[in-house]
């Protein structure tokens, strides 16, 4: 029986953790974890909890980041000086998390004042030792999907019947799918298009950025998304 909350074993192998209002999964692979984004504690205070307490304090070998953005990276720094694991991003997303480009602001005009006073609080440590995801790629055993329009560079992540969405698609507590929110869209009409062929992809369960997972015929939900939309 799955029990759907943060917190736990949602799946086979597959563990919900939620930092704040961002998702974080971990992924049993061999021995090892794989981690899907980082939450925004910057020292990964519940990815370490859960590890120690309900995983016999296994080693995360890879982390695949879905998207530059704070609250789904703050954590890394702290995760990859205890574990050196392995950090895919795209090219596209790569340099924000290297420190190489400053993230984007928000594109509402009333968002950007209170955006600075956030950056200057909420600072983000850059890592270096980073790998390009590419479109099509095999990480380990998830297959890489680029999704731009969130960010240029979001990705997706497919397992076999899983789909790890970040916020190129987002959920509400009934299980609607959503687009990620358009204040913090780089490009509506790519996330969009990046909706579009998510639908066309065949997966039960839906593993979002934000919102509660979804843990069958999922792909279907994504395809309600676009056909509301394209009633708009
Ligand atoms: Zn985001």
């Amino acid at each position: 029986m799955t029990d759907l909350r943060p917190g736990s074993e949602i799946a086979d192998g597959v563990h919900w953790l939620k930092d704040s209002y961002v998702n974080m999964y971990l992924v049993e692979h061999d021995q090892d974890l794989i981690l899907i984004d980082t939450g925004i504690n910057k020292k990964a205070k519940k990815v370490f909890k859960y590890i120690r307490e309900e995983l016999e304090s296994r080693k995360i070998s890879n982390i695949l980041l879905t998207h530059h953005h704070l609250d789904h990276t703050r954590g890394l720094h702290t995760l990859h000086e205890e574990f050196h694991s392995r950090i895919f991003v795209s090219k596209e997303d790569s340099d924000v998390v290297t420190g190489a480009r400053k993230p984007p602001l928000p594109n509402n005009i009333f968002m950007k004042p209170l955006f600075y006073v956030v950056k200057g609080i909420i600072r983000v440590k850059p890592v270096k030792q980073i790998e390009i995801a590419s479109d099509n790629e095999k990480i380990v055993d998830f297959s890489v999907h680029h999704l731009p329009g969130h960010t240029l560079g979001s990705l997706g992540f497919l397992k076999s019947n899983a789909l790890f969405s970040g916020d190129a698609a987002v959920t509400t507590k009934k299980g609607v799918v959503q687009l990620g929110p358009k204040i913090m869209a780089e490009s509506m009409s790519q996330s969009f298009a990046s909706l579009k062929k998510l639908a066309e992809l065949k997966f039960d369960i839906l593993l979002p950025g934000h919102g509660t997972p979804i843990l069958s015929d999922a792909s279907d939900r994504v395809i309600d998304a676009t056909l509301n939309f394209d009633k708009h």
